[in-house]
């Protein structure tokens, strides 16, 4: 079933997410043997998920095939996490960061990345992901996605490289270029498992349509894997780090990853689970403290614990370390305007329901979240006195993060308790997006790109790459499935 595009704008977050807290699978199902198996189905390539890795590998096999391509997507609604993410994209952009006095280069977000991920991402993903970023950004633009012309530095980027799109949801550029393209986008489709040929390669997948009949549909050149991470599965990720369990996930509920755990079943290894990234802030409001420029934290005394733009595993951990095991967030009113309108819409809703603050003083705002006055107020001005010096005397933030003092009224605060947000591990993969086994040879037709794949980002994510990943190795993927010999 195809679907129907008069209900995306209707979506919102808080229905996708009010399923995620069900899902809570550990085990993946088995591989099915191809021999003697009746398929109801057949394509060139079968790709399944729908976000920013599924539509990458499908566009860019578009462009080397024109035989059948088939997205299977386990949701009523296509895009997944992407659907939902600011889609900030990091690339070394001479053209928009010079025009801004930003001196990038590629080396620097190789070395971002690996500080950022503890120099435990794969060395040769690495720079692949970096420097085919721009050119995928590009690539991305070919297909109508129009991006600001600046950069930004967002909460765990580490250096100003993020390019915003103007459309928040512009995975629906990406869905309308490939349905325009004859690729079919199947929704409700869950696929349950693999098939696999004698020699253990890629046969096809077992899924079940919209009206729940189990199908089988062969793919007789390859089957993509772009099922997102699995944040939105709580015990698969208790399983990896005990104190994330009980927290909340800005995911979608289709981020289980039992594609993942169904590769691992059919031979894949798995690299890199036990790093899970969080976000420090309320599940709905996850864009609240991204640009990190524009914001401080503070504890319940009032006082900042953390450098603000550091790595996201240290803020996690940092948060996490605090007895209450949160924070509060705050932004003056340049800062909140500095957000896209329909954020700015949900953050008035926030008020509403109490998950947001707003308060006209800094002694009013400090009333109003029950934290020492003189320390709140003594916290900003002296906070506001480094970004006047531009040097952090308390936790040393980075210049590029200190440009904006918080002065303006009225000030607006948001909780900052830890989210699961994004999955850095999953399987493994190289350089040409295939599937690696445990002996580190590729599984036969099988290729991964996005957040089901592991070996990319290292132990945390730098803000902006998971983007970037989508793109680079979706359209990798795709390329590299599309040139498999039709068996
Ligand atoms: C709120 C939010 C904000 C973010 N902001 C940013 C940002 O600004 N910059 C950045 O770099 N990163 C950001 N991220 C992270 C980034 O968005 C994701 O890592 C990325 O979009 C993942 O893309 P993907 O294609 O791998 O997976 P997804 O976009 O999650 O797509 C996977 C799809 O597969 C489907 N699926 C799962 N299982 C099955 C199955 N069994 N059968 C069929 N389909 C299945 C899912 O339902 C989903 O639709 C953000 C994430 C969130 C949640």
């Amino acid at each position: 079933m195809t679907e129907p595009l008069s209900r995306l704008p209707t979506l919102s977050r808080r229905t996708l997410l009010a399923g995620a807290a069900a899902a809570g699978l550990t085990a993946g199902m088995p591989p099915v043997r191809a021999a003697g198996l009746r398929w109801d189905g057949e394509a060139e390539i079968v790709i399944v998920g729908s976000g920013g890795a599924g539509v990458s590998a499908a566009l860019a096999a578009r462009e080397c095939t024109k035989g059948r391509i088939v997205i299977l997507e386990k949701l009523g609604v296509t895009g997944g996490s992407t659907r939902f993410s600011c889609g900030y994209f990091n690339a070394v952009d001479p053209e928009r960061q010079r025009a801004q006095g930003i001196e990038d280069s590629l080396e620097r977000h190789i070395a971002d990345t690996n500080a950022s991920g503890r120099g435990r991402g794969d060395p040769e993903l690495v720079r692949i992901l970096c420097s085919e970023a721009l050119d995928a950004l590009h690539w991305v633009e070919g297909y109508g996605v129009k991006y600001e012309p600046f950069c930004s530095q967002i909460y765990g980027g580490l250096f100003p490289r993020s390019h915003l799109p103007k459309l928040s949801s512009y995975i629906d550029v990406l869905l309308d270029a490939c349905r325009s393209r004859g690729i079919e986008i199947l929704t409700s489709s869950p696929v349950l498992s693999l098939v696999l040929n004698e020699d253990g390669s890629a046969a096809g997948v077992v899924w079940r349509d919209a009206s729940g009949t189990r199908c089988t549909l062969r793919a007789s050149r390859a089957v993509v894997l772009a099922s997102g991470g699995f944040s939105a599965n709580a015990e698969l990720c208790r399983l990896h780090d005990p104190r994330l369990g009980d927290l909340d996930t800005t995911n979608p509920a289709g981020s289980t990853g039992e594609v993942m755990l169904a590769a691992r079943e059919a031979g894949a290894y798995l690299t890199g689970c036990d790093w899970i990234e969080c976000i420090p802030l309320h599940v709905h409001y996850a864009r609240f403290a991204i640009l990190v420029e524009r914001c401080i934290f503070v504890d319940q005394q009032g006082r900042r614990f953390v450098r603000e733009d550091d790595r996201r595993d240290i803020l996690r951990d940092t948060i996490l370390s605090l007895p209450s095991r949160f924070g509060f967030v705050i932004v003056d009113h340049d800062g909140f305007e500095s957000n896209p309108p329909s954020f700015r819409r949900e953050l008035h809703e926030g008020l509403e329901r109490q998950e947001v603050y707003r308060a006209q003083t800094l002694e009013e705002m400090a009333q109003l979240l029950r934290l020492p006055v003189n320390n709140f107020v003594e916290t900003v001005n002296r906070y506001n006195g480094f970004v006047r010096s531009g040097r952090d005397e308390d936790f040393g933030r980075g210049v590029e993060s200190m440009i904006h003092e918080i002065r303006k009224p009225p000030f607006w605060v948001c909780r900052a308790s830890m989210s699961r947000h994004h999955t850095m591990g999953g399987v493994s993969i190289d350089a040409r997006a295939r599937v690696l086994d445990w002996d580190s040879k590729p599984v036969g037709r099988l290729y991964a790109a996005g957040e089901v794949a592991g070996g990319v980002h290292g132990a945390s994510r730098l803000g902006g790459n998971a983007i970037a990943d989508v793109h680079v190795f979706g359209r990798i993927a795709g390329r590299e499935a599309a040139s498999e010999v039709p068996a």
